[in-house]
């Protein structure tokens, strides 16, 4: 017999504790679990949880006895080795568990977040040489009973001793699987979807069909309504118009349907398909640029040589995507990887359908709108990129992936550039829950560590980006010249308060806005308003007693939404209808304060009666396709007017649109956050640049009641280097990023009491360590959310010095005040880098 050394597997649990954990391998998986795989280990007294291996090493643990790996689940890893220093990096530089980066990064469905299940497997049948013995019969029915249950459940259940041994044999013989293998193994689906036969593929008889269906008016609205459904397909996303999809559009019942499928007039087809569609269009040449683009793009190459950060400070229409699309042919050309950020899922949708243009079917789109097999199919595909097949040739899997924040965790194995596009944005951020990573700065890092070029465009950049480039950090290239020359837009204010005072609104348009809508309109022009509030109005007011409705459960009123005559917190979801009469003094004379986008849609409607009016907010955009359909509809010009929110300021191109109303600037510019005015300027800015793009030079709006305030000012001059040299130097003067780094300390707490109390603590013992770089604790603006109150603290800290070791400390601290008794109710959450 040969002796070797024991192996042991350092694996990431997920969970919030801090670290790896250590496992044995036993002797039957010797040398079968590999790092990237997943396995199930028992972690605490009962419970069982899939986790991650990280190293397999011999190093015996000092100090206490290993358990050993119960279940192997993948025989390949799931996540490649070269993922983890990134990981690393985010939990350390961001404060939180391996365990959080974990869920971050993983789809659900390749993770668990409870405890790891056990499914009956219903395509068991038994065979000669799997057939269960009596004990695991017992376990067998008690699982095909309940359908899946945990392994703690079973632990517990008919077998007093040896359950994970039955158990293993159950998973042998394959009568039941782990949760985690079943959802890997939806690969192969299927959809049924409605299709013409072949006799009715022509308009012609297609119209004889229609009208042979004038007896049976139901038949002929689902054959109206298929067709309608059918030509709003999207090649790229959708297969097919489907029965469920047809009736609940159409609202007709499933006997109808089956009339149609009789008369042959509707067949149905079942498709198999992977749930992403392969692109079917023609791939083109990438276009030609402009001189000044091509100066940008060499540029770009030459800062890549000394510079692996470079911003690309581009106004807006100026080309920006066309040079993204040259560096991406570059690097895809040369084998490798290229990761593109977009802030907001709505935008993938015009950037995906320019890069299937030229990359067809290596581009892939990544976000949390896509369901969780898609997701996990998405993962393997990034995954698998450049593997062999089983027949030698090379997977075409995705190589160029367009994606959100999360996309940052995708598999990689070889980037080769990241696109950062509207790096300004602050959805890159993440709140909530850790890890509350800034998915610009962690690019930057997930570069470093593929050795690939990272590249941040915008027309606005963030003051740290801008000073990060101007110090020299990173490279900087500008293209201040808009395609074809397109002048920038004129931009034009209104005073909103002279305007009243003067009894001249026009509901909430200055009188200059008004006229200019009023020409676009006869010019079949159209136009984008933007108003930062959703809804109908903020708040409603008792006319006699002055009462607010207000949410239970957070200090905020209630926002007025009219189309379902609702009242609605939007920090927690809470609803309820209109109360029609004042809870206080019972009075009917309720009145709407301030106005929503759902106000402007309205009195619009009133004020252009035969303009069509749209509007783009969360509420009209909730669907998987929502925003998209808006979009698609706004540029096949079949809406005049779009209302949006931020929405409607995000990297957008439109041809059409000639004139942008900012309705309410003040509620931008009053903001009680050291970056209102850098936020306000730009996204002034990038709702202006949405003007004025094909042949004709746009025209902005902004309506304020200080048409004067200098960030107005440096809007209307398009000045950028004004409104950064201001904004820098009084980061300077108030000790703000990027000449501080800050981290931000939050505490929840259900008793305000408790709350005050703990972070008075907290604050005492923080100041006593870190003295006069603590800033708070003070109530936010919404004190309280979903039932709990909340505090705020803030470290100020030096960059000079060391923000390791000041987390560390910050750490113990927090460790300390939570543990003592009474304080351990209190909720806190570190944000490194709060925006
Ligand atoms: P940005 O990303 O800087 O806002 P875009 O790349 O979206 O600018 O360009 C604005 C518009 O001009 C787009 O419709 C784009 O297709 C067009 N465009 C820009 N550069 C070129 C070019 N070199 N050839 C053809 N069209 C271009
Ligand atoms: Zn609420
Ligand atoms: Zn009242």
């Amino acid at each position: 017999m040969i002796l070797t050394a024991e192996q042991y597997a350092d694996v990431i649990l997920p969970l919030p504790v801090a670290g790896y954990f250590t496992y044995n391998v036993p002797d039957e998986l010797r040398d079968q679990v590999i790092p990237g795989a997943r396995v199930i280990v028992q972690f605490g007294v009962r419970k069982f949880y899939s986790a991650l291996v990280h190293e397999i090493h011999d190093r015996k643990p000092e100090g206490y006895h290993t358990k050993p790996i119960e279940f192997l689940i993948d025989t390949d890893p799931i996540v490649p080795v070269a993922s983890f220093p990134f990981w690393e990096w985010i939990a350390g530089y961001y404060h939180c568990t391996l365990g959080e980066v974990l869920k971050a990064a993983l789809p659900s469905g390749l993770k668990l977040e409870s405890e790891t299940r056990i499914n009956y497997n219903r395509e068991y049948t038994e065979q000669p040489d799997n057939r269960l013995t009596p004990r695991e019969q017992l376990l067998f029915d008690v699982i095909r009973e309940k359908h899946s249950l945990s392994i703690s459940e079973l632990n517990n259940s008919v077998l007093k001793k040896n359950t994970i041994a039955v158990l293993k044999e159950l998973l042998g013989k394959g009568a039941v699987t782990v949760e985690e293998e079943m959802r890997e193994s939806y690969r192969q689906k299927t959809i049924a979807v409605i299709e013409l036969p072949e006799r009715l593929r022509n308009v012609r008889s297609l119209d004889l069909a229609i009208d042979s269906l004038k007896k049976v008016p139901l038949q002929q609205k689902l054959l109206i309504g298929f067709l309608e459904l059918f030509e709003n397909l999207d090649p790229l996303t959708d297969f097919g118009v489907t029965k469920k999809e047809l009736l609940q559009s159409t609202g007709i019942s499933s006997a109808v349907f089956n009339g149609l499928v009789q008369k042959k007039i509707f067949t149905v087809t079942e498709k198999k398909t992977g749930r992403l569609v392969p692109f079917a269009g023609t791939i083109k040449e990438v276009s030609e640029l402009s001189p000044a683009q091509t100066g940008a793009l060499i540029q770009i190459k030459q800062s890549f040589e000394l510079k692996p950060v470079t911003l690309l400070h581009g106004v807006t229409s100026s080309g920006k995507t066309e040079i993204y699309i040259r560096l991406i042919k570059d690097c895809i050309d040369s084998g490798k990887q290229v990761l593109y950020l977009l802030p907001e899922i709505g935008l993938t949708t015009q950037i995906i359908t320019r890069l299937t243009r030229v990359f067809g079917d290596r581009a892939g789109v990544y976000h949390s709108k896509f369901n969780d097999s898609e997701r996990v199919e998405i993962w393997n595909k990034v995954l698998n990129f450049g593997n062999l097949r089983s027949d030698q040739t090379r997977e075409s899997d995705y190589q160029l992936i367009v994606g959100t924040r999360s996309a940052l965790f995708l598999p990689f194995k070889n980037l080769g550039l990241i696109v950062v596009d509207e790096e300004h944005e602050n959805s890159f951020k993440q709140y909530d829950p850790a890890p509350r990573y800034h998915a610009r700065d962690a690019s930057v890092i997930l570069g470093h560590f593929h050795q690939a070029p990272v590249l941040l465009g915008t027309a606005t950049p963030a003051v740290e980006t801008y000073y990060n480039a101007k110090s020299g950090k990173y490279g900087l290239v500008t293209l201040y010249e808009r395609h074809q020359n397109i002048e920038m837009p004129e931009i034009l204010t209104a005073d909103f308060k002279d305007a009243y005072k003067r009894r001249q609104m026009i509901s909430h348009l200055t009188p200059l806005l008004f006229s200019e809508i009023t020409g676009a309109l006869e010019r079949k022009e159209q136009i984008i308003l933007f108003q930062n509030r959703r809804g109908f109005s903020p708040f409603i007011e008792c006319k006699l007693c002055g009462w607010v409705p207000k949410c239970p459960y957070c200090d905020v009123s209630l926002t007025y939404h009219k189309h379902n005559n609702s009242l609605v917190c939007h920090y927690c979801g809470h609803a309820i209808s209109h109360p029609g009469t004042c809870s206080s003094c019972k009075s009917k004379e309720l009145t709407n304060k301030g106005f929503g986008t759902e106000k402007v849609e309205e009195d619009l409607q009133l004020i252009f009666p035969d303009a069509k009016i749209n509007r783009m907010d969360l509420d009209t955009t909730r669907s998987k396709r929502g925003f998209e359909q808006i979009i698609q509809s706004f540029e096949r010009r079949e809406i005049d007017i779009l209302i949006g929110t931020q929405m409607v300021t995000k990297g957008l191109d439109f041809e059409n649109v000639s004139i942008v109303g900012i309705l309410n600037a003040d509620n931008l510019l009053n903001q009680p956050d050291f970056r209102a005015y850098e936020r306000s300027y730009q996204l002034m800015a990038q709702v202006g640049g949405r003007s004025g793009r094909k042949n004709k030079r746009g025209k902005v709006i902004i309506q304020t009641s200080e048409p004067t305030h200098h960030i107005i000012l440096n809007v209307a001059s398009n000045d950028y280097e004004a409104m950064y040299s201001g904004q820098i130097a009084e980061r300077k003067h108030f000790k703000y990023p990027p000449f501080y780094r800050m981290i931000g300390i939050t505490l929840k707490h259900r008793e305000q009491h408790e709350l005050d109390r703990i972070a008075q603590e907290l604050s005492l013992n923080l100041r006593e360590r870190f003295g006069g770089r603590i800033l708070g604790p003070e109530y936010p603006l919404i004190s309280r959310i979903k039932t709990f109150y909340i505090k705020q603290l803030w470290i100020k800290i030096e960059r000079e010095i060391s923000v390791v070791n000041a987390k560390r400390q910050m750490q113990e601290i927090i460790d300390r005040v939570k543990m003592r008794d009474g304080n351990k109710t209190v909720q806190i959450a570190v944000d490194v880098d709060p925006i």
